[in-house]
């Protein structure tokens, strides 16, 4: 079974999330964006065995550790889609300018498409390319638990701001109303930011996709 923990990290309160296969307990992490240390111990705490790092997104909050996480540990960094190539170039930038820790930038080992998959233990996930908030930007579907990690695709009552180099608001509301609406109302959603909320919900109340 397919279990996962949450952790927020950054200054961002950014939602880094470990997700596990209970049959060897192998896990990967989502969005280690830093606090490396604090991700490390958790991974400890619930004795895991970390295999993979998977990226939604570029931005500095949810990548600025995958590159010292992959050195450190010999991990392959898998995602995001490659129109993220520019936000991964410009890690080290970012950081200087959001006051983060000096970031590496990386090669990731495996680019991600929509309609990939990426799997952890016995358990595999769905790949949605989810382009808005930024061009690269995937979506990790984990139907046989009704959960979806969309970094900063969807909040509860909001969306992903879209106002970077290369955000697209339509592409966004697209995105959401074409890939994630489909996943069902019943799907829970772990965003980048905040509390957890699920399709459903926002469908009815949130007011940039209310009613789509
Ligand atoms: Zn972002
Ligand atoms: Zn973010």
């Amino acid at each position: 079974m397919l279990h996962y923990h949450t952790i927020p990290v950054t200054a961002f309160q950014q939602n880094c999330s470990l997700v596990w296969c209970d049959q060897q307990m192998e896990a990967a992490v989502i969005d280690p964006g830093g606090d490396l240390e604090r991700i490390e111990a958790e991974i400890e705490r619930l004795g895991l065995q970390l295999k993979a790092i998977w990226l939604t997104h570029a931005h500095i909050d949810h990548a600025g550790g995958a590159g010292e996480l992959a050195e450190q540990h010999g991990l392959p960094i898998i995602g995001p889609h490659p129109g993220d190539q520019f936000w991964i170039d410009g890690l080290p930038q970012q950081s200087q300018m959001f006051g983060f820790p000096p970031a590496l930038s990386f090669t990731p080992t495996r680019w991600l498409q929509d309609g990939d998959t990426v799997s952890i233990g016995q358990e595999t996930l769905q790949v949605r390319h989810c382009p808005g908030h930024t061009p690269g930007h995937v979506v990790f579907h984990a139907p046989q638990i009704t959960r979806c990690f969309v970094g900063d695709v969807l909040f509860a009552g909001s969306i992903g701001r879209t106002d970077f180099p290369q955000g697209n608001h339509q592409q966004l509301i697209d995105s959401i109303t074409q890939r994630l609406w489909p996943m069902g109302d019943a799907t829970v959603f772990i965003p980048g930011h905040g509390p957890e909320s699920s399709f459903g919900r926002e469908r009815q109340s949130n007011p940039y996709v209310g009613g789509t």
